[in-house]
């Protein structure tokens, strides 16, 4: 799809970088890529230096263990980045989700933290050495227990249910246990497990830092009213990305609160564990589109709601958006534009508003930024479009 070898587009010093090992096509911006690129599709861009750097910012600073959350970008070249800038646990879902990176990164520590698993899935993740499981029922403890043939090994990790925090995306609708059925379930499952933790998510991109304060104090109350020891406690994910019209705190506060939470609730000797998957990879991930026909303020492009945009679509979430174009021309003003995708189906809209040059026409290109995270993730074959090319951009 490019026109020639990548090998021979991308600059020499790029391609030995330590942190392009991912066996991507590697270029060193945008406009080297659009150059290069013949085929109709969009195209997926990382951004391995991106990514690297949010590793370090929650290695260094995030006051326990760091847990990437594969759901929100199961690349093997996010993975692959992720466990070379140092990341050595995470946290999955399903049995292909364990193959998958087992298969990338051999000797990582998996935790299998959805509540709700089938039989097969908890067996075959036992016998691929996964230890840690979480649950927010007693059916499901019961079914742990069997299917892992009451192993002296496990560390069972109750989900909680939150009240209500400030999250863009709660998250405690479907899955946690509400207060009495954690006290039960605490009592319960400690005489079966070596270790016994607790697990919360205050919902994703999470824009106010106290929540996870709140949710730390609601844990303290409910371990004392179980009076039950624990081991660790998992303070999930939630981290935020900066997208238009969302502003937080910097990451720093988040790490600085939960640190205070800990040591006030009593949490300071246990395990403590993370789960972030949004501030990992969003900003180390966008889409090139390409707009094929402008009608007024509607742009129609080559990616949507059932490609990479599904929360542009679904959530009317914003996101940040860059014009690239073959020949650069001083671009006019912005102006706001809607965006259509490609499919037949009109769900398949972008309301944005998008801010764009007010010139954009046929043929240029859009980055839409941020989409490294629940953006490439989510993308459908539906209608016959979806792009097969992902790229690495050293920048
Ligand atoms: C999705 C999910 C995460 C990651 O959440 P982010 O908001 O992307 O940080 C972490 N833990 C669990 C259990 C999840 O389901």
């Amino acid at each position: 799809m490019f026109k020639n070898d990548f090998a021979s587009l991308a600059r020499p010093a790029i391609l030995p970088d330590a942190s392009n090992r991912q066996g991507l096509p590697a270029f060193a911006s945008v406009g080297d890529v659009l150059n290069a690129y013949e085929g109709d599709d969009a195209i997926f861009v990382l951004y391995p230096k991106k990514i690297a750097a949010a590793a370090r910012t929650f290695l260094n600073g995030f006051p326990g263990t760091v847990l990437y959350a594969v759901k929100a970008n199961p690349h093997p070249a996010v993975i692959k980045t992720l466990w070379t800038s140092g990341i050595r646990n995470f946290d999955v879902a399903s049995t292909r989700e364990v193959d998958l990176v087992r298969s990338i990164a051999p000797h990582a520590k998996l935790f299998l933290m959805h509540p709700v698993k089938s039989r097969a899935t908890i067996r075959q993740a036992y016998e691929a050495g996964v230890r840690d499981f979480s649950f927010d029922s007693a059916e499901e403890l019961q079914k742990m227990l069997e299917e892992t043939g009451y192993a002296p090994d496990l560390t069972f990790h109750l989900r909680l249910a939150l009240p209500k925090g400030n999250a863009a995306m709660p998250l405690s609708g479907k899955f946690g246990a509400d207060r009495a059925t954690a006290i039960e379930l605490l009592k319960a499952a400690r005489p079966h497990v070596a270790q016994l933790g607790v697990t919360f998510h205050v919902g994703s991109q999470c824009l106010d830092v106290e929540d996870y304060g709140r949710a730390l104090s609601w844990v303290r109350s409910i371990v004392d009213d179980a009076d039950v020891e624990i081991d660790s406690v998992d303070c999930g994910g939630g981290f935020p990305v900066a997208y238009p019209g969302m502003s937080h705190k910097p990451m720093g506060n988040y790490f600085a609160a939960i640190r205070t939470a800990l040591r006030e609730n009593g949490f300071d000797g246990l395990q403590i564990l993370g789960e972030p998957g949004r501030a990992l990879c969003a900003q180390g991930g966008s889409t090139l589109t390409r707009v094929e026909l402008r009608k007024g303020a509607d742009l129609y492009i080559n990616d949507g709601s059932y490609g990479s945009l599904f929360d542009a679509a679904q959530c009317a979430w914003k996101f940040p958006v860059k014009l690239h174009r073959a020949t650069p021309r001083i671009a006019e003003a912005n102006e706001p534009f809607r965006f259509f995708g490609p499919t037949c189906d009109s769900l398949d809209v972008m309301e944005g508003p998008f801010e764009l040059p007010g010139d954009i026409a046929e043929g240029d290109w859009i980055e839409v930024c941020h989409l490294g995270a629940y953006g490439q993730a989510l993308s459908s074959r539906f209608n016959g479009f979806y792009s097969e090319t992902t790229v690495a951009v050293m920048a």
